[in-house]
């Protein structure tokens, strides 16, 4: 993997995990990430990138043209978590509570790598968008920079992001087609009946049996209603109700995540839990009431798009470098939103399969800096190759 690495990355590279350090040391949730996008234009300004400003709150993009061809668009994200890290590394986190427990920190680094060496070239016809994503943890950055007019401000030919992936390969790419994250909708079912004594449930009708029984029932939506060959989650991850071993509450409440792998599954699991819902209240004298809120859509790479990426890949770094194959994964992702309206791939690189090694969102994760050099070459092999400049592998 190390020889393939582009020289003028190889040469940054230090300077570029201490950034990564740096922005590690000093994360910042969703929304506020003011110092970590004071450091990315900081960058970008030196390397001579037009930059934007404002788009999805704190969002920053990065544009570097270069004559008449198309453009493509990078994304990296740059937000951290509310999770208290305990990984003891001199670079650990050094606010209270919130921790680069995703990666990315070495997302943004990666990128501004990258950015560094495509200033230094001209082997490229086209323009380059290079932009740095807010609030992707549940808050929908991506959303937000769309509604404020990312694509009418930056039109983009084709997008691409990259995640790192722990269990992975230090470095290796994986790539599917097609669906590839969830979709992560969450819904919220009250249950309204009628309270009384504990002692007297005949008088009342009880919203705890209501629930407990619809628990049940919405199990048999991914067994019998969805296909055996789709995949489906329907998760009751919270019931509220009652608090006294006497009282009958007068209502209850239950929270829900649903994910799919098809728009059309996703369409199909919010009709059955509604339908199921209110019917199996009613069939007990209550009534239930069911908001169902859309989270991240389906994430679709594009076929052409995904087969590029992974050529690049394949020429630049050989069957190794490469996943044989990349299953779909159940986690959602807000790019997924950018490629319901321009064709593109999102990406993954191995973060190392070592003993020892921790999912992200785990306290004990650290993104793995040997990844950041192979991760910023092949943003430049791509934009090259996407922009008709240099073929093969000439560095
Ligand atoms: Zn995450
Ligand atoms: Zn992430």
């Amino acid at each position: 993997m190390n020889a393939h690495i582009l020289p003028g990355i190889r040469d940054i590279a230090p300077a570029m995990i201490a950034l990564r350090h740096d922005i590690h040391a000093h994360p910042e949730l969703g929304f506020e990430e003011v110092e970590t996008r004071s450091r990315v234009i900081r960058c970008l300004r030196d390397w001579g990138y037009e930059i934007h400003e404002g788009l999805g709150v704190t969002g920053v993009v990065g544009t570097l043209r270069r004559g008449e061809g198309p453009c493509i668009g990078l994304r990296a994200d740059m937000d951290a978590l509310p999770i208290q890290e305990t990984t003891g590394l001199p670079w650990a986190s050094r606010v209270e509570g919130k921790m680069h427990a995703c990666g990315h920190d070495g997302h943004t680094a990666m990128l501004l790598a990258a950015a560094c060496e495509l200033a230094r070239r001209d082997s490229f016809s086209g323009t380059v968008h290079l932009i740095f994503q807010p609030a992707e943890e549940g808050k929908g950055g991506a959303k937000r920079m769309l509604d404020d007019g990312l694509f009418r401000l930056f039109p983009c030919d084709a997008i691409f992001a990259m995640h790192n992936m722990p269990g992975f390969p230090v470095g290796q790419l994986g790539f599917r087609p097609g669906p590839f994250m969830a979709s992560g909708d969450t819904a919220v079912i009250r249950i309204h009946a009628t309270g009384g004594h504990g002692a007297v449930p005949d008088k009342a009708v009880d919203p705890v049996v209501v629930a407990a029984s619809l628990v049940m029932a919405l199990q048999s939506v991914v067994a019998r209603n969805v296909s055996p060959l789709d995949m489906a989650v329907v998760t009751v991850g919270a019931i509220l109700a009652g608090e006294a071993p006497n009282v009958i509450p007068e209502s209850a409440e239950m929270r829900l995540s649903i994910r799919a792998l098809r728009p059309e599954v996703r369409a199909l699991l919010r009709q059955r839990i509604e339908a199921l819902a209110e019917a199996q209240a009613a069939g007990f004298g209550a009534r239930a009431e069911v908001d169902y809120q859309y989270g991240y859509p389906v994430l679709i790479n594009d076929a052409s798009a995904t087969a590029l990426a992974r050529q690049v890949a394949l020429d630049w770094l050989g069957e190794d470098g490469v996943a044989a194959e990349m299953p779909p994964l159940t986690g959602s992702e807000d790019f997924a939103f950018w490629l319901e309206q321009v064709p593109g791939c999102y990406l993954i690189i191995g973060n190392g399969d070592g003993e020892g090694g921790c999912m992200v969102h785990n306290p004990g994760y650290d993104f793995n800096d040997d990844v950041l050099p192979v991760g910023a070459s092949y943003w430049v092999k791509l934009v090259e190759r996407y922009l008709g400049g240099a073929a093969g592998d000439g560095q």
